[in-house]
C-alpha cells in the first residue's frame, strides 16, 4: 500500500506534537467521546447496537462513568434498563437452578448450590466481546501509532517529535512492540530520552523555586510539570489499558477532551 507523505493524520499527529501530553491518547479519547455523543444522540435504539451492548454487558466501567458525564439521564436510563433487566433474569434464573436450600452446618458459600449460583452470575457478568467504546479506543490507537512509526522516517517529523513532550510510557511500550527495524527503535528510544530529560529539569525547576532563595523568579511551563508527569507515566485519565481495572477518574466535563492536556 502507497501512503502518501503527508496525509491527515500525519498534519494532525504534528499539529498534536506542538502541544502537551501524548497524542495517541488525545486522538483516542477524542475518538471515545464523539462515539459516545453520538450513539446518545443516534443510537440508544437501534437494535444491532443494543444487541452489541447485551453481548458487551454495556460499556466497560470507565466508559459507562464516561458516559455520565454527557449529562443525558434518558439514554442511560433506556440503555442500562435493559441491562439491569438483563441481569434481572440471569439472577433469576440462577436462583431457580440452585436454590438455597435448607439450613446446614455448612456455610452456604461452600455448599455446591452456593459455588454454582456466583460461577453463573460471573460468567453472565464477564463480557462475550470488548466494549464498543474500547474498541474505538483500540482502533484510534493503531491508526495514529502506526502513522506516528512511520512518520519518525522523517527528520522533519523526527525534529517534531523531539521538540514535543513524546507519547506516555503506556503507549511507548505499545510503539516498541511495534518497531520492525532496529532504526526505528533507536529514533524512537533517543527521542524519549530527550522529552524524559527534559521533564525531569522541569520537575526540578518546579521544586528549586518553591524555596525561598529562588521564589523571587518567574514562574513558567514547569508549573505544569507535575500534572504532566502522571500523565507521562501512566497515559492521559480515561484511557482504558488493556488488561487493567480502570482506576483513573474519567472526565466528567461535557466539553469533553481535547488536543490539549
Ligand atoms: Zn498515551
Ligand atoms: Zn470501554
Amino acid at each position: 500500500m502507497v501512503t502518501r507523505r503527508r496525509d491527515v493524520q500525519y498534519v494532525q499527529l504534528c499539529e498534536a506534537l506542538t502541544l502537551d501530553g501524548c497524542p495517541i491518547c488525545a486522538f483516542a479519547l477524542m475518538s471515545v467521546y464523539r462515539y459516545l455523543d453520538h450513539f446518545l444522540y443516534e443510537f440508544v435504539n437501534d437494535p444491532w447496537v443494543r444487541a452489541e451492548l447485551v453481548e458487551s454487558r454495556g460499556f466497560c466501567t470507565m466508559h459507562s462513568a464516561q458516559l455520565l458525564g454527557f449529562r443525558d439521564p434518558t439514554g442511560v436510563a433506556i440503555v442500562y434498563g435493559h441491562m439491569l433487566q438483563e441481569f434481572r433474569e440471569a439472577l433469576r434464573d440462577a436462583c431457580r437452578r440452585y436454590p438455597a436450600g435448607l439450613p446446614a452446618k455448612t456455610p452456604w458459600r461452600r455448599t455446591r448450590a452456593g459455588g454454582e449460583l456466583r460461577r453463573t452470575l460471573e460468567q453472565w457478568r464477564t463480557p462475550r466481546v470488548l466494549c464498543p467504546a474500547c474498541q474505538i479506543q483500540r482502533n484510534t490507537e493503531d491508526s495514529y501509532m502506526s502513522r506516528l512509526l512511520r512518520g519518525l522516517a522523517y527528520e522533519d517529523f523526527l525534529t517534531s517529535y523531539r521538540a514535543s513532550s513524546g507519547i506516555c510510557v503506556p503507549h511507548l511500550l505499545q510503539a516498541l512492540r511495534r518497531c520492525t527495524v532496529p532504526e526505528q527503535v533507536t529514533r524512537l528510544l533517543d527521542a524519549e530520552e530527550a522529552t524524559l530529560e527534559a521533564l525531569q529539569w522541569e520537575l526540578s525547576e518546579l521544586v528549586r523555586k518553591v524555596s525561598y532563595e529562588f521564589q523571587h523568579e518567574p514562574r513558567g511551563h514547569e508549573q505544569t510539570s507535575w500534572q504532566r508527569v502522571i500523565e507521562k507515566l501512566y497515559g492521559r485519565p480515561g484511557m482504558v489499558w488493556p488488561g487493567q481495572v480502570a482506576a483513573v477518574p474519567a472526565p466528567t466535563s461535557r466539553e469533553g477532551p481535547t488536543l490539549h492536556a
